[in-house]
C-alpha cells in the first residue's frame, strides 16, 4: 500500500491524535530520502516495534555547510514512495518548509560535548542544525519510539541525549548499518559517486577493518592509521577529515581500545564526503 502522505503539521497531529487516542504507539524514522536498504532496515524495526510507523522525509538546510553540498543532495521522492510500499507504514510525513521553519523561525538546539569532535568538528553548525530539526520531528510526531542507524553514530549520540536532556518522552533505538556487498556502507551520498569512483569506494571500509585487526592485535593505532591513510590516498581519496579510534559511550580519544571502543573516518573521494564507523573489538 501506498503510504499515505502528509505535509502539513495540521494534518500530522489530526492523524497522531487518533491513534493515541486509540492506545497505538508510534514509531519514527526521519529520513533526508533518496532511500536504500540502510533506510528501509529502520523502517523494518520500526514495524516490528509500533503500532504505527510514520517516516518523514525533510531534506533539512540547516544541518549542510554549504549551498553547493545541499543543492546536489539527491532528491527522488515517487521513488521513495515506491520503496516503502512492501512495509505498509502508517504516514509518510513531507513537510513543506514552513512546517519546520516557519517564518520568523529563530530557536536553535544545540548539544555539548559530544558534538565537538569528528564530523562536529569538521562540519561546524551541523549537529546543531540536526538536534533542531529531531527536537520538532519528535515533538510533531509525538512518537514513543525514534529509529536511527549507527552509520551515522555521532548522530544517535547526539539525539539521545538531546532527549533526555530536555524530558523528551522517547526512546531512540540504534539500528546496525547496512553495507553494500563489498563493504561500503550504504548511503544516499553514494549516488554521486562516479562509477569509478565507486569502485574505491568500498576501501575506506577495508582500511578501517585493518585497522581494527591491527590494533586489536596490540599494535599502535598511530602506525596502523599512517598505513591506512596511505592506502587511502592510493585509492583516489583527496582528504581525509578524521581516522579516530574513540570510546563507544562518550567519543574521547584512544590510543588503544582498551574500552568498547569505535574507528570513525570521514574522508573525500571525488568530491563526494563518506563516513563509516565500525566497533573494534
Ligand atoms: P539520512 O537520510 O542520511 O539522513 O539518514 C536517515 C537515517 O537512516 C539516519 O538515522 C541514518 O543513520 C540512517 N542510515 C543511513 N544509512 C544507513 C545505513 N547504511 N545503515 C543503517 N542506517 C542508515
Amino acid at each position: 500500500m501506498t503510504a499515505p502522505m502528509i505535509r502539513q503539521l495540521s494534518d500530522l497531529r489530526a492523524q497522531v491524535a487518533s491513534w493515541k487516542a486509540a492506545g497505538e504507539t508510534i514509531g519514527l524514522v526521519p529520513t533526508m530520502g533518496a532511500l536504500h536498504q540502510g533506510h528501509l532496515s529502520l523502517v523494518a524495526a520500526a514495524k516490528a516495534a509500533c503500532d504505527r510507523v510514520i517516516v518523514t522525509i525533510f531534506v533539512n538546510p540547516r544541518q549542510f555547510n554549504s549551498a553547493e553540498d545541499l543543492a546536489n543532495y539527491p532528491k527522488t521522492e515517487e521513488q521513495d514512495a515506491q520503496k516503502l510500499k512492501p512495509f505498509n507504514v502508517d504516514a509518510l510525513y513531507v513537510p513543506d518548509g514552513d512546517q519546520i521553519y516557519p517564518e520568523g523561525f529563530s530557536t536553535t538546539v544545540s548539544v555539548g560535548g559530544v558534538v565537538d569532535v569528528l564530523c562536529g568538528a569538521a562540519r561546524p553548525g551541523h549537529f546543531d542544525g540536526v538536534a533542531t530539526v529531531v527536537t520538532k520531528l519528535f515533538l510533531q510526531s509525538q512518537a514513543d519510539q525514534a529509529f536511527f542507524g549507527e552509520k551515522d553514530f555521532q548522530q544517535v549520540q547526539v539525539v539521545t541525549r538531546l532527549a533526555r536532556d530536555l524530558d523528551i518522552p522517547i526512546k531512540v533505538v540504534p539500528c546496525p548499518t547496512i553495507r553494500e556487498e563489498d563493504g561500503l556502507a550504504m548511503s544516499s551520498r553514494n549516488l554521486l559517486l562516479s562509477d569509478r569512483a565507486r569502485v574505491y569506494a568500498p576501501e575506506l571500509n577495508r582500511a578501517m577493518e585493518d585497522v581494527a585487526e591491527s590494533v586489536l592485535a596490540g599494535n599502535d593505532m598511530a602506525q596502523a592509521r599512517a598505513a591506512a591513510l596511505a592506502r587511502l590516498e592510493r585509492a583516489g581519496f583527496t582528504k581525509v577529515d578524521y581516522f579516530e579510534l574513540r570510546a563507544s559511550d562518550d567519543l574521547r580519544l584512544l590510543q588503544r581500545p582498551d574500552v568498547p571502543a569505535r574507528l570513525f573516518v570521514a574522508a573525500w573521494l571525488a568530491g563526494v564526503r563518506l563516513i563509516d564507523n565500525i566497533a573494534v573489538g
